[in-house]
């Protein structure tokens, strides 16, 4: 594997772990907050985004490549509104998406068909995740300073499975 492309795996396995740090202090902020629903969804969230930190891992391992563990931020647990947090969660998956296809476009300049594959199921992966965070952020506007239905979208959230 190019060095260029292992490098960014690399990143790219801090980048989900740290994702999913950011992802335990959102469902700590909603566990502080009242919101049980959401704090089991983010944590769901956070257990996510560590698989995909393994799967690199072990593709690069797969493939010879000695994966390297970079030093994971403390993540944020002070958020304004559940809506800031599905928000914050937006943002990062967006960030992860744009990674994502950066690795993907040095692997189709390197010609690296196996790590485009490997690349291309992340992407997939990350449209549904980006939809999933979309229609609950839609659902959340539309409660907007209702509490009834703030509690009630939180109590949909807690049947993630
Ligand atoms: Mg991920």
């Amino acid at each position: 594997m190019k060095t260029t492309i292992s490098k960014e795996l690399k990143l790219q396995i801090n980048r989900e772990f740290l994702s999913a740090y950011q992802y335990f202090g959102m469902a700590t902020w909603c566990a502080l907050n009242g919101f049980a629903g959401s704090a089991h969804w983010f944590q769901l969230q956070a257990k996510e985004e560590l698989e995909h930190g393994f799967k690199i891992y072990n593709y690069l391992l797969e493939r010879d490549v000695a994966p390297e563990l970079f030093p994971i931020e403390a993540p944020t647990i002070n958020y304004k509104t559940l809506t800031d947090v599905f928000k914050h969660s937006l943002d990062q998956e967006k960030t992860i998406e744009a990674h994502l296809n950066g690795a993907s476009v040095l692997a189709m300049e390197e010609k690296d068909h196996v790590t485009m594959k490997f690349l291309g199921w992340f992407l997939e992966e990350q449209i549904e995740e980006i939809s999933s965070v979309q229609d609950i952020l839609e659902k959340l506007n539309l409660a907007e300073g209702n509490n009834a239905a703030l509690i009630m979208i939180d109590q949909q959230l807690a049947s993630r499975s």
